[in-house]
């Protein structure tokens, strides 16, 4: 999903300026990399509308950065359709009660561990994990020995074949032992099927728990909608937790589980281990989905601290061939008033990669500032003028070398032929201009 939205994106990201038809087209590109991620075609459709709508109250075609609006949007819209805040999970009730409920295999045994873990970490939590799957007398063992292996106690019955009496036991365990919070692991079937949901649903209303949480295997597509709804229907959960994010990077499941049943996905998953645990944050997964790293904080901070008249007026002057050195040196300025370098470039898509060899600090520019401050005014504007004399006298003036003046025409060169070709300003270009 991340390749196909960052080259539908990716068209509006280069552009300074987009038309309608562009948008049109990105919105369909948008759609279909969410199709591909098994995103349910309704959802995808709606999901671009309501994109479309909000491109045009906001104007987008008439603003100076339309592409990087847009982008803005589409993520918007996308942690928004993802539940918009983190979700907490409810530790009310002495003892805390939390059911798992969810498919075999989907991860709910490994994420009971899991959440014992991270709540035994929060120092007042003492957990308790029970276990309610009688048909696979390994599947017990199993929750042995991840009780072992996090030290949190294990409360099974072997020879028990009623689930609904282990629960009720397991709850009246943990109130003797000063456990104040339940975690009850449950049988699960390989398919949606009457047995199961009957079984599940016969817990749930003995125990009453606080917390009713669906676990589900992020891989499994649009199969996970589908099994999400028939669990909502018997149970009407309280929240999602999505189990093996480290496989797949498609957010697709995340999409359409929330869209279908309308709950919150709470943690998820990202390895077998006990500490692959997270909370679910539907904006970092709308980066994930996006592969845009934080682009839209950097489009924030973009927006906050260039002047947009300025922007407008060095447009001009690059679609007219007039970028000159005095304008070189007030995007610097800008570009440094924007804050720390290197938390900028971070903070661009790929940047890391590309970046990796060139070591990029706010010192980078003194050189470069002190030879445009021993430029002639008409040396500013007409660098063609200066020949190997001029390029002395600059070298000497800024403290610099003939070597050093060279390079920064030649750049300067690189950029100006770049700027115009590109027609659009913007912080991001330029460093990648002065990479060169
Ligand atoms: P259950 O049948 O629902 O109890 O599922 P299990 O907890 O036994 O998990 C089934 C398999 O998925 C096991 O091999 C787990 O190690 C694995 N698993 C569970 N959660 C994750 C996860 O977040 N990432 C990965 N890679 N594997 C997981
Ligand atoms: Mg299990």
């Amino acid at each position: 999903l991340s390749e196909k939205l960052d080259k539908a994106l990716h068209v509006l990201k280069g552009h300074g300026s987009i038309t309608e038809v562009n948008v049109a087209e990105t919105l369909k590109e948008v759609r279909r990399a969410l199709l591909d991620a098994d995103v349910n075609f309704k959802i995808a459709k709606e999901f671009t509308n309501r994109v479309k709508e909000k491109a045009l109250g906001q104007n987008v075609l008439t603003t100076l950065q339309p592409g990087q609006l847009m982008v803005k949007i589409v993520k918007d819209e996308l942690t928004e359709l993802m539940g918009g805040d983190a979700a907490g999970i409810n530790l009310s009730g002495k003892p805390t009660v939390i059911l798992m409920s969810g498919l075999q295999g989907s991860g709910k045994t490994t994420f009971s561990g899991k959440l014992a873990n991270f709540l035994k970490n929060k120092k007042t939590k003492k957990p308790l994990l029970v276990a309610c799957d009688v048909y696979r007398p390994a599947a017990v063992d199993q929750l042995h020995v991840v009780g072992e292996q996090i030290k949190v106690d294990v409360y099974s019955d072997k020879g028990n074949t009623d689930p609904v009496a282990i629960a009720k036991a397991g709850i009246a365990h943990a109130k003797e032992n000063g456990h104040n919070v339940v975690i009850i692991d449950t049988a699960g079937r390989l398919a949606v099927d009457e047995a199961m949901m009957t079984e599940i649903s016969n817990i749930h209303k003995a125990i009453e728990p606080q917390e009713t949480l669906f676990v589900v295997d992020s891989m499994t597509g649009q199969d996970a909608v589908n099994t999400a709804k028939a669990f909502n229907d018997v149970l009407n959960f309280d929240g999602v937790i999505l189990t093996k994010l480290d496989g797949d990077t498609r957010g697709g499941a995340a999409i359409s589980i929330k869209s279908v049943v309308d709950k919150p996905i709470k943690f998820i998953g990202t390895g077998e281990k006990m500490e692959a645990i997270d909370i679910f944050y539907p904006s970092r997964m709308a980066d994930r989905i996006l592969g845009m790293g934080d682009v839209v904080s950097l489009v924030e901070r973009a927006q906050e601290q260039f002047d947009e008249d300025e922007a407008r007026k060095l447009q001009k002057k690059i679609a007219k061939n007039q970028f000159g050195f005095d304008d070189f040196l007030k995007q610097i300025q800008q570009i440094k008033k924007m804050g720390n370098m290197k938390d900028l470039v971070g903070m661009i898509p790929g940047a890391g990669k590309m970046m990796k060899d060139v070591d990029i600090d706010d010192d980078a520019f003194k050189g470069i500032e002190a030879i445009i401050h021993s430029m002639t005014p008409e040396e500013r504007t007409n660098p063609s003028v200066i020949n190997a004399s001029r390029k002395k006298r600059i070298g000497k003036g800024s403290g610099t070398s003939v070597t050093q003046v060279n390079q920064l025409l030649k750049q300067f060169d690189q950029m100006s032929k770049m700027m115009k070709m590109m027609q659009g300003g913007g912080g991001k270009r330029m460093m990648q201009a002065m990479k060169n």
